[in-house]
């Protein structure tokens, strides 16, 4: 891969930096320890300006170029999951019960090998803000970073982001204009009802059988209640209730997610979801309190951006191993939060075979830091060249 020739000299140090990285994982906004790594490297750098503490453990470094110009941004993740590790690496995550699960140790590396590279050559103008932040598993560290004011306090004029993709091949990128992935909203259904003896079910009022007819009744919203090439994704992925088997059960709880693009579409399964809760519930003479939480916004490429990101992306990995109109995937990303403020683009970058992301045999494919790490520092020697 023609990575950039100075990062690959320093491959071997990034590597480094991972796989330590992956040793001390950390979640939501108490990424302490990592923020302290990266503050530190990012000082060994030399980079103008570092401003900690924001979102808490979040972080942006400044790195001043040749002459005048714009501030582009470069976004990582750096926090990790509440996963049991099973990789069996000498470097498996000394943190029990936490686990580098989705390659946040892999994306803050290649923004620090990029902020190296950057540091060191300096052949562009205007400045770069490296945006190093907590929480995007949960939390959502980037809208906080966002309305802690990093777009306007550093003029940031435009942003972007990786995500490794396992399952495609290692080296490849993939983007499209436009929706990228999708608004991620979650419920939760209280039921109550009135228990008793298992054998005397007219005597109670059935909170199972309500969580049952609950379940299925909301699953219409997306067969009969919306347009068939519309976006919607509504998964019921818990219900919980009862103990014994001679034992009707006073309560029962439903949670779930629902994934949209269109703020309409999603207005939409609010008001269904209300109707079906509220209707089923009389209909099995049960109460039932529906708690419905608006998440992560969708991710929504600027077209313009992610066409200048693909052509990077080919530079770097070949015509051939670029995709510029994957399409977009129902997952979500609180990068959103940041292209709601400013032009940008987010791209997938293939690491090969392997567990999936969320799985704990996952792990990040070292080979592909580089290719990140020259993406980011060739985007920006792009898009603000030395005059
Ligand atoms: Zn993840
Ligand atoms: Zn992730």
């Amino acid at each position: 891969m023609p990575v950039v020739n100075r990062i690959a000299d320093f491959s071997a140090d990034m590597t480094r930096w991972r796989q330590y990285l992956h040793t001390i994982p950390e979640l939501e906004f108490e990424c302490h320890e990592t923020a302290a790594f990266v503050a530190e490297r990012l000082r060994e750098f030399g980079v103008d300006e570092l401003h900690e503490g924001i979102a808490k453990t979040g972080m942006v470094a400044i790195i001043n170029g040749q002459g005048d110009g714009p501030t582009i941004g470069l976004r990582a993740d750096m926090d990790a999951l509440p996963i049991t590790e099973e990789t069996g690496v000498d470097y498996a995550s000394q943190n029990p019960g936490k686990m580098h699960a989705c390659g946040h140790d892999g994306h803050t590396t290649m923004l620090l090998g990029a902020a190296r590279y950057l540091a060191e050559t300096r052949n562009f103008s205007g400045r770069v803000a490296l945006i190093f932040q907590p929480a995007e598993e949960d939390g959502g560290g980037a809208g906080v970073m966002v309305e802690e004011g990093i777009m306007d306090r550093f003029d940031i004029s435009q942003v972007y982001a990786l995500h490794n993709a396992p399952g495609f091949a290692e080296g490849t990128f993939y983007t499209t204009p436009g929706p990228i992935m999708a608004a991620v909203d979650t419920f939760e259904v209280h039921i109550q009802g009135v228990g008793g003896h298992g054998a005397m079910p007219h005597e109670t009022r059935d909170p199972v059988m309500a969580a049952c007819g609950i379940a299925q009744a909301i699953q219409t919203i997306v067969s009969r209640n919306h347009y068939a090439l519309d976006d919607l994704v509504v998964s019921v992925t818990q219900i919980h209730t009862g103990t014994v088997n001679n034992v009707i059960p006073d309560t029962a709880y439903i949670n779930g997610t629902v994934r949209t693009f269109d703020p309409n579409v999603q207005q939409m399964v609010m008001r269904r979801m209300a109707e079906i809760v509220e209707g089923q519930a009389k209909s099995y003479g049960v109460e039932a309190r529906l708690e419905y939480n608006v998440d992560y916004p969708a991710t929504i490429n600027d077209a313009e951006k992610a066409g200048f990101a693909t052509e990077v992306a080919r530079e770097i990995s070949g015509d051939d191993r670029v995709t510029g109109n994957t399409g977009r995937e129902m997952g979500a990303e609180d990068f959103s939060y940041m292209l709601q403020k400013r032009p940008g683009a987010y791209l997938f970058l293939g690491q090969g075979e392997g567990a999936g992301l969320h799985h704990p045999k996952y792990n990040f494919n070292d080979e592909i830091a580089p290719v990140g790490a020259s993406f980011f520092a060739r985007i920006v020697e792009k898009a603000q060249p030395l005059s």
